[in-house]
């Protein structure tokens, strides 16, 4: 028997199909992405529902043009002129699909904004995804590079996603075992990279949260307000205000948030870093170590400098950021030069955890 409340729609996935697919010419990237970088693509095309979706697949099977699928462009780095089709994801729609007694299963559309969508859950008090508050983007970019901050990954929270696959036109969906999550990543970063358009994620979701407070001063800052039994919305709002004052706001300061990866390293390296650095930040992951790349960058002495028209944020060395029209040449060159400094200085590489497209 399915309980009633099953049936609640969010907000349906069935709108009108007021606005046609429209496919542009010469389009200005720069209120697409976070960095506020001004770079323009050959053409551009936003999808709004699914029939879109299936007709661009379908042109896209005859034309065989580069492309580049978008959500909310929070996490790339456009060079100037990107001779690509950009593909705009913004398919809308929240729906309850399933409960019982602990769990409900929330069904999101691709195009839905990230921080709203946890905003929603944490107020209708759906646990698991409160950690994950504030975090710029869209739905179906979660999944790609498997987002996570204070202790939680999306993975910890996503059931199934459902996407289609570019060259056939196929629908599929695939389990949280399917996607490969690991560490900022998934097979839509490998296997399926740039072969799939991610429509709609699917979470489970939890009525009996089991909080998790113990990254990043979530539990300090909560000892402090004196709340001894925090519910989801005390964590979200501590994550809220933890992140507001750790990282820039995008609508006023242009950044793709933690530029790089933590990068891990051996056991071994580890203990040889320690005796050098005794101040190292790192955390156990797995079988080896996880070190902060932003106490990497800081040691090198990047924190707070800038080269050309993009800095190295002062509050935390881990973001690069827009001072004002920089070019994606230039944030590669920052990129560049920083992760060669770690280089010398720690022989470690750093990955980039934004993604380059030209
Ligand atoms: C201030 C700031 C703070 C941040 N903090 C965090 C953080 O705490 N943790 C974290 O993990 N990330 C963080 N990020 C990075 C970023 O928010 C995430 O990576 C986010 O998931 C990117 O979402 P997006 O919709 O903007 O994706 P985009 O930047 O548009 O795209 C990212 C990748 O996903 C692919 N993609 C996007 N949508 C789809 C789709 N529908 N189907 C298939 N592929 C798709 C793109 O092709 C691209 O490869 C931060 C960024 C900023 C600017």
């Amino acid at each position: 028997m399915q309980s009633p409340k099953m049936f609640i729609f969010c907000r349906n996935f069935d709108f009108p199909n007021d606005d046609f697919m429209i496919l542009q010419q010469s389009v200005s990237l720069k209120s697409y992405n976070t960095f506020g970088i001004d770079a323009t693509c050959r053409y551009f095309v936003e999808l709004k529902q699914r029939d879109d979706v299936e007709k661009w697949v379908a042109m896209q099977q005859q034309s065989h043009d580069p492309f580049f699928i978008l959500g909310g462009g929070s996490n790339v780095v456009f060079q100037q002129c990107i001779e690509k089709t950009v593909v705009k994801v913004s398919l809308r729609g929240i729906e309850a699909v399933k409960e019982d007694e602990g769990n409900v299963w929330i069904k999101a559309a691709a195009g839905e904004i990230w921080s709203d969508f946890v905003d929603y859950c944490v107020e209708n008090r759906w646990g698991g995804m409160e950690n994950l508050s504030n975090i710029p983007g869209t739905v179906g970019a979660a999944p790609v590079q498997n987002v996570g901050a204070y202790g939680v990954e999306a993975k910890d929270v996503i059931e199934t996603v459902e996407c289609i696959e570019i060259a056939t036109g196929q629908w599929k969906r695939l389990t949280n075992a399917e996607c490969q999550f690991g560490y900022r990543d998934s097979i839509f970063k490998q296997a399926f990279k740039n072969q799939y358009i991610i429509a709609a994620v699917t979470f489970r979701l939890t009525k009996n949260p089991k909080l998790q407070l113990s990254y990043g001063g979530i539990s300090s800052r909560l000892e402090r307000e004196g709340i001894e039994q925090p519910t989801i919305a005390d964590v979200s709002r501590v994550v809220h205000s933890l992140r507001v004052n750790k990282l820039p706001d995008p609508a006023i300061i242009g950044s793709a948030g933690s530029f790089f990866k933590n990068p891990i390293i051996s056991h071994d390296k580890y203990a040889v870093l320690l005796q050098h650095y005794r101040d190292l930040v790192a955390f156990p992951f797995e079988e080896s170590f996880k070190i902060a790349a932003g106490w990497l960058i800081e040691q090198c002495g990047w924190k707070g400098r800038q080269l050309g028209r993009v800095g190295v944020y002062p509050q935390q060395a881990l973001v690069l950021y827009n001072l004002g029209d920089c070019t994606g040449e230039e944030v590669k060159q920052l990129a560049n030069a920083i992760q060669q400094s770690v280089k010398e200085k720690f022989d470690i590489d750093l990955e980039p955890e934004a993604i380059f497209i030209e």
